[in-house]
């Protein structure tokens, strides 16, 4: 306990002092981000934060890469600028935290494995979109296959599609070699973090908040544009994309988790 607690804070103070270099949290989100890697640290043990602190990392470093590139490409649409704050967080890992509460609580290994399905359903969503900027195609939206406009919720492209592919395949292969998962372990938490995050994309198209400028009539999922208020075009008012997010990281989790109960 002891043990895990003293590396939950290492692990929470190197994630603050990156993140705050790279101004890629707010100070809210900091301290939601360190307050869940020790959480998890003392429920479960180092090696489940460790795990947490490799999706973060590989969401910053894609971020970092391609940071310039994606900022000039969907500033005017993203509902939010480049910097996370903690609603963000919270949406990425609540389902996980509770998934490690259960596991400790009832020792079943499916609560593990659902715990390693919503962290890296978040990291397949997230570097599926990054990734998708560099894509030479425009993102075509999952449903209706229309082109769509780069941020816009629900736009993919093949080129995210398979990194988010080879991301879950790592992320999977090296879990399971840690753990010793089996093949049907193994299989799960690399597929149900995928399914996650194509459900992010098909939710995110039909059902998240859009709204549309009045004075350029662009699309975007900014409540405000050119200095005016937007106006709804499509979607649910109250779905926005952290709430897609959060969503998203409940059916990977409870799907591994009916899945692994089987
Ligand atoms: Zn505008």
């Amino acid at each position: 306990m002891t043990i895990n607690f003293l590396v939950g804070v290492i692990l929470a103070i190197g994630i603050a002092v990156l993140t705050r270099i790279k101004k890629a949290l707010t100070w809210g989100a900091v301290w939601m981000a360190g307050g869940m890697l020790i959480f998890i640290s003392c429920m479960s043990g180092w090696v489940e934060s460790l795990f947490l602190v490799g999706m973060y990392l590989s969401v910053f470093v894609v971020d970092a890469v391609l940071g310039e590139k994606m900022e000039s490409a969907t500033k005017d649409v993203h509902e939010k600028g480049g910097i996370r704050n903690y609603k963000q967080i919270l949406a990425n890992g609540s389902v996980g935290c509770i998934c490690i509460l259960l596991y400790k609580m009832r020792g079943q290994s499916a609560f593990l494995m659902a715990y390693y399905a919503s962290i890296f359903e978040v990291m397949a969503d997230s570097i599926a979109s990054d990734v998708g900027v560099l894509s030479k195609h425009p993102p075509r939206d999952i449903c209706t296959w229309k082109v769509v406009k780069r941020g816009i919720s629900g736009g993919v492209s093949v080129l995210g599609l398979m990194a988010s592919a080879i991301a879950c395949v790592v992320a999977g292969m090296v879990t399971g070699l840690i753990l010793k998962f089996g093949m049907r372990e193994f299989l799960l938490i690399i597929i149900a973090p995928y399914f996650g995050m194509l459900a992010d994309s098909v939710i995110g198209s039909r059902l998240q908040v859009k709204y549309v400028c009045t004075v350029c009539g662009m699309p975007t999922e900014k409540n405000k544009h050119c200095g005016m208020q937007t106006v709804i075009s499509g979607g649910f008012k109250k779905i926005s994309n952290s709430m897609v997010n959060f969503i998203c990281t409940v059916l990977a989790a409870v799907t591994t988790c009916l899945l692994a109960f089987l």
